[in-house]
């Protein structure tokens, strides 16, 4: 393990003409939960799904835990990775999304199941102990037979939680895990990534939350238009922002 588990450097991102990353640099240490806050398009779950080389990057590098995602460096040049290493990079990485994304015809347990025993190729009866371990800890042991659409969106989202745990990621990425579930069901999902956080995991977490940012994130980041306007420890960028675009925006959402 390196004491950076994310480095991202100069990281540039365009859809054809559309520039959406324009230089975006980040660490995140191992343990730290580091919160990303910004407006509607500004390219935080693009930057997201960079980290995960779901997208690929224009410019830039990035590593996790020392790793340079998506490429080899050779002879000073970059060469893209085959598809296979860039699965094995991204098995390190859980995700969670705003739409929990559950399969449907499968039970709780299955699905969480899932990916360490179809893609890993793990021990069935090993994955069941782990599978199980962990819907104990999201709080949902006694679902574990259920189908998803029996469950609440807060349900759902905590077996997406546990699903991305099974395979035992170094880094956990959240991209607005909140924002589709109604306001009384904000709280059980919150509960649940901060319990991971107390556990030591390292996490990104994209959010409108801003409580969640003050009481639980290690540092802030706050996005717009492609940059990163500011970074600093969540309280004092909340409390005292420097820039007049992250006055602008924690005034609407606070
Ligand atoms: P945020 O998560 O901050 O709301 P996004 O990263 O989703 O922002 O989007 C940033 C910009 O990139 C938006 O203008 C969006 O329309 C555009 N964008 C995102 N994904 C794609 C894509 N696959 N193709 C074209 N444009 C995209
Ligand atoms: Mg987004």
């Amino acid at each position: 393990m390196t004491d950076e588990m994310i480095r991202a450097e100069n990281v540039h991102k365009s859809f054809g003409a559309l520039e959406v990353l324009k230089g975006v640099d980040l660490v995140v240490r191992p343990g730290e939960v580091c919160t990303i806050l910004g407006p509607s398009g500004s390219g935080k779950s693009t930057f997201l799904r960079c980290i995960n080389h779901l997208e690929k990057i224009n410019a830039g590098r990035i590593f996790v835990d020392g790793d340079l995602i998506g490429y080899r460096e050779r002879g000073g040049k970059l060469h893209e990775l085959r598809d296979s290493e860039v699965s094995a990079q991204r098995r390190s990485v859980g995700m969670v999304f705003q739409r929990f994304n559950l399969f449907p015809h499968m039970t709780v347990l299955a699905n969480v199941m899932e990916a360490p025993c179809g893609v890993k190729k793990e021990d069935k009866a090993e994955v069941r102990e782990r599978a199980l371990a962990l819907l104990d800890r999201v709080g949902l042991g006694a679902k574990r037979d259920n189908y998803p659409g029996q469950l609440s969106g807060g349900q759902q989202q905590r077996v997406a939680i546990a699903r991305a745990l099974a395979m035992r990621p170094k880094l956990m990425l959240f991209d607005e895990p909140t924002s589709a579930l109604d306001p009384e069901l904000v709280g059980e999902v919150l509960d649940v990534m901060k319990d991971l956080a107390r556990d030591g995991m390292t996490m990104v977490v994209v959010t409108h939350e801003i409580g969640f940012a003050r009481e639980v994130g290690d540092s802030l980041i706050f996005m717009d238009g492609g940059v990163v306007v500011e970074q600093g420890p969540p309280r004092e960028v909340i409390g005292n922002p420097q820039q007049e675009r992250t006055r602008a925006f924690l005034s609407k959402v606070l």
